[in-house]
This record gives structure tokens, sequence and C-alpha cells, in this order.
């Protein structure tokens, strides 16, 4: 049986650069030439198109954020003036803003790679509950789930009684769609009387538009039988990341240029350190480089046991918003909630403040039971701490158990600017 999806997943780190810089060069040529818009930004800038023949070249241009892009939309709309006047697009998505994006083509590999690392292929029947109306999830999943040659049910947002129906009538395998819907479909099945485990046939599911959370993968893992997998990416970029089988880490589409940025200076962070998703969708028919997405992560370089050789995302750790950097790292809320499920819903805050021009980390820690604050338990502490958030601990100061309130914020920064 095939492993991967096409040989460019077995690229190595060498070939893949090669390869992906001639792409990015072809289509900074094609777009200077081809859109107005863009040849105005490189103008500004005053950059050569011709200079910018590798990933790293990227960092000359600014980071486009989606309000950025809502901006530049009104200004020439419907895209920008982004895109190639010379291809006809064959359909057109809006996203919140609004934002209008050409579909890229019909022989697109979007989400393809996704399903195919979810184990979905011929056989498969494949409810899609993503909504197939004006936004551009159902129809690129259908698209994709085709590519992997499934059969496909566009179910879209369809009650979830219809869903259940259909997933008894048509002996569906796989759900493609959010995990909170899946869940109610699941909270209707049993409400008819039905044991979903037992008397349907769903064994695979992917997920995009919401994070999953680990308790709700786990109910549907053990208790439901359905192996999961989630998937990442943008309408403005389409599809970005996927997780495989290991399911430690989402591994980079083939066709994007993946960067952590610090947001406030648009340049690449160390690999391993928390920054924004900045992605360049590698076409010749939307010009949108470095589109920001706003998301936090941080890239794992490490080879995956799976085959594949792309780097991978760590997930996605929150909102650019909600961060906070100390000492030139990022440390985010979600980051801090991972830790304390990892000590039994330990209560935790992050305190930063300043003493004289360094950044100081307090840990807040409740004394919850009492092994909390032993040597051994603090070592332990201090040491996954730094595994999930990168940063290290200054201080930790334990506080009685029912201080820190869930109404608490998770990071307090009393720095002063
Ligand atoms: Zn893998």
């Amino acid at each position: 049986m095939k492993r991967l999806f096409d040989e460019k997943e077995s690229w190595t780190k060498e070939e893949r650069k090669t390869r992906q810089d001639q792409s990015l060069s072809r289509m900074v040529k094609l777009g200077y030439k081809k859109s107005s818009v863009l040849k105005k930004i490189f103008d500004s800038h005053k950059i050569n198109p011709a200079k910018i023949k590798t990933r790293e070249d990227l960092e000359k241009l600014p980071v486009t954020s989606r309000e950025k892009l809502v901006e530049m939309e009104m200004q020439h709309p419907p895209y920008a003036g982004l895109e190639n006047p010379s291809i006809p697009i064959d359909r057109i998505f809006t996203s919140p803003g609004p934002v209008y994006e050409p579909h890229l083509s019909e022989m697109d590999y979007l989400w393809a790679r996704a399903f195919f690392a979810a184990g979905i292929g011929p056989g498969d029947i494949a409810l899609n509950a993503f909504s197939y109306h004006l936004v551009a999830a159902g129809l690129t999943f259908h698209n994709g789930l085709r590519k992997v040659g499934a059969t496909v049910v566009p179910s879209g947002t369809s009650s979830s009684q219809i869903q259940v129906q259909l997933i008894k009538d048509l002996k569906v395998t796989a759900y493609i769609g959010t995990p909170s819907f899946l869940m109610s479909i699941i909270d209707k099945s049993k409400e008819l009387g039905y044991n979903f485990k037992k008397d349907f046939r769903v064994k695979k599911a992917c997920f995009a538009a919401e994070p999953l959370l680990p308790w709700l993968r786990q109910t549907f893992e053990k208790e439901h039988g359905i192996a999961t997998y989630q998937m990442y990416g943008a309408t403005e970029v389409g599809d970005v990341a996927y997780e495989c089988s290991r399911k430690s880490g989402w591994h980079i589409c083939e066709e994007t240029i993946v960067e952590i940025v610090d947001p406030a200076t648009g340049k690449n962070v160390a690999p391993g350190e928390l920054g924004e998703v900045v992605v360049t969708r590698l076409n010749d028919i939307f010009f949108l480089l470095r589109f920001g997405t706003g998301d936090l992560s941080l890239l794992i370089t490490k080879k995956c046991s799976c085959g594949r050789t792309a780097y991978r995302l760590a997930g996605i750790a929150g909102r650019v918003g909600d961060a906070v950097k100390v000492r030139g790292l990022f440390i985010a809320p979600s980051q801090l909630k991972l830790l304390s499920g990892k000590f039994e819903g330990l209560p935790l805050q992050a305190v930063v403040s300043r003493k004289g021009h360094e950044d100081v980390l307090t840990m807040r820690l409740e004394k919850s039971n009492i092994q909390v604050g032993t040597t051994i338990w603090e070592n332990n502490f201090k040491k996954l701490f730094k595994e999930i958030c990168t940063v290290k601990i200054d201080n930790i100061q334990y506080v009685e158990a029912g201080t820190i309130t869930s109404e608490r914020k998770l990071i307090l920064d009393e720095r002063q600017w």
C-alpha cells in the first residue's frame, strides 16, 4: 500500500528547499508582471522582484494580516488586485470581513494530503459536514476527498438528525467537520436509541476550523472508536498543515511556505520558538505573499516516524494578541493550560515583571495537594515548563489552595511600557 500521497512528502530538506525556492521565485516574477498592486508593494519597498529567490528573502516583504487584506480589497475589489487576470477563476469564496478569495484551481491538491494521511481513500464514504454555502470549506474539502478517491456525502450543515440518518443509511465510514458538531451528532444518535460505535461504521474523523480539545479527542477515540485527525488552513491560503497517524504535530503542506515570525518585526524566530504563522501559498493565481494568520505556533524540525519529511507545526497555541513576550520569547495562555493539565489541573498564573532591564517570570502555583512544592515535584514542573513554554522560570511562588480563581488571567503582565 502507498504510504505517502506523493514523492514530495519524502523529499530531503535540501530538495524541498530548492524546489520551493524555484516556485517562489517564479511566483514573485509572475505576480510582479500580472498584478499592479503587488508591483506597487515591491516598488514602494524598493525591492527588486528578481532578488526574491529564496524563502529567506521573503523577510524583505511585509506580512499581510487579514485586516490589511480587507483594507486592500476595499481599495481594489474584489481580490485586492492580487489576482492573475489572465487565468479564469472557477469560483469565488467569502470569509468574514468580508474578504473574497478566488479559488485556486480544481487541479489543486487542497486537503488531499490531509485526507490521505488520515487513511481516507477509495472505499470510504465520507460525510462532509462543512458548509457548502458561500464559504470555502465545503467545496474545497469535497475536492480533496475526491482527490483521494473517497465517495462524498455532501451533508453540509444539515441538522444532526439528518446527519445520523445519512450515517446509518449510507454506511458512512468517515466524518469531516468540526469536533463539536460530531459530538452533537453522537448525542443525537444516543437520543434516537443508537449506539454510535456498534450500530454505525464511522471510524475516522478529520477536523478543522475549531480546536480539538484533548478530552474530546479521547472521548471520540476511546468511547466511540473513531481515529481523529486535525487539519489546519485558512480561506486566504488554502490548506497549510495536517496531522499524520503519529499525532505529534501537523506536517506542513508541500505547496506552502510557512514562516514562524515575531509579529512585531516580521522576522523569523529560531526553530522551536513560538511566533505567528505566516503563510505563502505557491501558486500562479492569487499573489498573496506572507499572509499573517494571527495564529501562534512553533516549528518541530525533528524527523517524524511516519516517513514524511516536512517540518511540523506544534498545533496552535492561541492568537497573537493573547500571548505575552518574556525575554524575547512568547508564552501563550494555551501553553499554560496544557501545563496545568499535566498536573491534574493545577491552578496557576504566570506573572511577568521587570527588574532593571530584565524581564522576570514568576509562576504562582496553588498548593492543591501535598506533592506540590516538594523538590522532586518542583524540578519536574520546571522541566515540563521549559519543554512546553521554552522560557525559563525565575521564581516560583506557592499560594494557598483557592487563591487562583478561574476569573484570574493566566498571564499577568505587570511591566510598565
Ligand atoms: Zn508524520
